[in-house]
């Protein structure tokens, strides 16, 4: 309404000039005069507005608007209004999309696995940290290079290239090496328009695991089944042969000895599954070092005497009364397994010397010292590991199972204690488990 007012005063304006000028003839002159300053103006005014936005549409993506609203006539003015509110709604709308899509992303960045986003080309979008340590890729420098240019296994080339994504694919990690696997478990899920989405997991635990589960039933499969092999053997023997007495007794000796290895091992075996399933040990019962010790010894004595005619030489040092807090009977199967051992390992009137000792930091220290073979420095560090053994012949023969330094290990882990091994071949061995101070205490 306004602008044809405005109109309206410029012709009246021209119009009273043409009068002015040139009487009636100069009338529809000025007329259009006024209607042609009014177009001026008007054409003017619509110029800025187009000037302001332009400059408020220079960026290719939306910015909140920055150049102030030009003042204009009329319906200009309304029309600037309502185009401010509109760019400033997008430019809010922009702002909240991208702080989501940020968000998105952080929570994408803070997964333990690797997320990868890939264009229907198979370019890398975007990678988050695990993905890019997973496969040596560079989060910044590798956007826009196709994945299978990075990840050069030619299982993974093959999986991308067939497109059946409905299984996992394990493969190598980059910083794989022959001496330290790295496992990753890859997943490609499709998306979109046919974008891809690339999960990738460190399963070297799990393989870990899995591997040792294996070798596990293995070991103790073939452990079992010697024995086992033997005592079938004589059964058939002393079904289907009219034997002596004596060879009969003879066969039944060596079945009972098989059979007690079996004993020792499930036995052993049931000690290992109770130690990893039971709870922590608490700190509540003591018991008295001195009696613990003194069972270790009647053993070692025992075993001593049926191992070796002549007997070992046994050094049990005394010390003042002390008491150890934690699961008696775990401790007295961790002391008696190392004494056990260095009776087994120590050929006849070879010394072991057995003691105990508070330490200056009140820390308490069970050691075994033996005058024995030793052990060779590269077996060390894997004497821990069910069924490792250096003498596998010896350990037989001696009723070993293999499994005795694993419960050793396991016993004084749930102590939060540390088991130390030093040994040189000819020199003997020395075993000890170290107690923290707050579960040992002197009476
Ligand atoms: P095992 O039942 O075979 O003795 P362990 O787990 O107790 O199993 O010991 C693992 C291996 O460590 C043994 O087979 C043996 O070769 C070696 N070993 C353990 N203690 C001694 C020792 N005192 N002297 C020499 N070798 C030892």
């Amino acid at each position: 309404m306004r602008r044809w007012l405005v109109l309206a005063a410029c012709m009246a304006a021209g119009g009273a000039f043409g009068w002015w000028a040139a009487a009636r003839e100069g009338l529809p002159w000025g007329l259009l005069l006024g209607a042609a300053v009014w177009q001026l103006l008007d054409t003017l005014a619509a110029r800025r507005l187009l000037q302001w936005l332009r400059s408020e549409q220079t960026h290719e993506t939306p910015v909140p608007m920055t150049g102030a609203q030009p003042r204009l006539p009329g319906v200009w003015s309304e029309v600037a209004d309502r185009v401010r509110r509109l760019l400033k709604k997008r430019d809010q709308q922009y702002q909240g999309n991208q702080a989501r899509l940020e968000e998105f992303l952080a929570a994408l960045q803070a997964s333990p696995n690797g997320v990868v986003l890939l264009d229907a080309q198979g370019r890398i979008e975007w990678c988050n940290q695990p993905a890019a340590q997973h496969f040596g890729f560079d989060a910044r420098r590798d956007l826009q290079q196709h994945i299978a240019n990075l990840v050069r296994e030619p299982i993974f080339k093959a999986y991308l290239a067939q497109g059946d994504f409905s299984r996992e694919l394990a493969i190598s990690g980059h910083a794989s090496t022959p001496t330290r696997p790295v496992k990753l478990s890859v997943h490609v899920s499709g998306y979109g328009d046919n974008r891809r989405l690339l999960l990738s997991r460190d399963i070297t635990a799990v393989e870990q695991a899995e591997a040792m589960r294996r070798d596990f039933v293995a070991n103790v499969s073939h452990e079992i089944r010697t024995p086992l092999t033997v005592v079938a053997g004589f059964i058939e023997t002393l079904q289907n042969l009219p034997l002596k007495k004596a060879e009969r007794e003879r066969y039944l000796a060596l079945m009972a000895q098989q059979s007690l290895r079996m004993q020792t091992l499930v036995y052993d075996l049931l000690t290992l599954s109770r130690l990893e399933g039971s709870p922590l040990p608490g700190a509540g019962e003591w018991a008295a070092v001195n009696t613990l010790f003194e069972q270790c010894e009647q053993e070692a004595r025992a075993l001593s005497s049926m191992l070796a005619p002549q007997g070992h030489e046994l050094a049990f040092e005394s010390f003042p009364v002390c008491e150890i807090t934690g699961n008696a009977s775990e401790i007295r199967s961790a002391f008696s397994n190392l004494v056990s051992n260095a009776v087994r390992y120590t050929p006849g009137g070879g010394l072991i010397a057995v003691s105990w000792t508070v330490l200056a930091d009140g820390r308490g220290q069970f050691q075994v010292r033996d005058s024995g073979p030793g052990i060779a420095p590269e077996h060390l560090p894997r004497l821990t590991e069910r069924f490792y053994r250096v003498d596998r012949s010896r350990s037989r023969e001696t009723g070993g199972t293999g499994l005795g330094l694993a419960i050793v290990k396991h016993v004084a882990q749930r102590h939060g204690a540390a088991l130390e091994i030093t040994s040189q071949i000819g020199q003997g061995s020395c075993f000890s488990i170290v107690f923290p101070a707050s579960r040992v205490r002197q009476l």
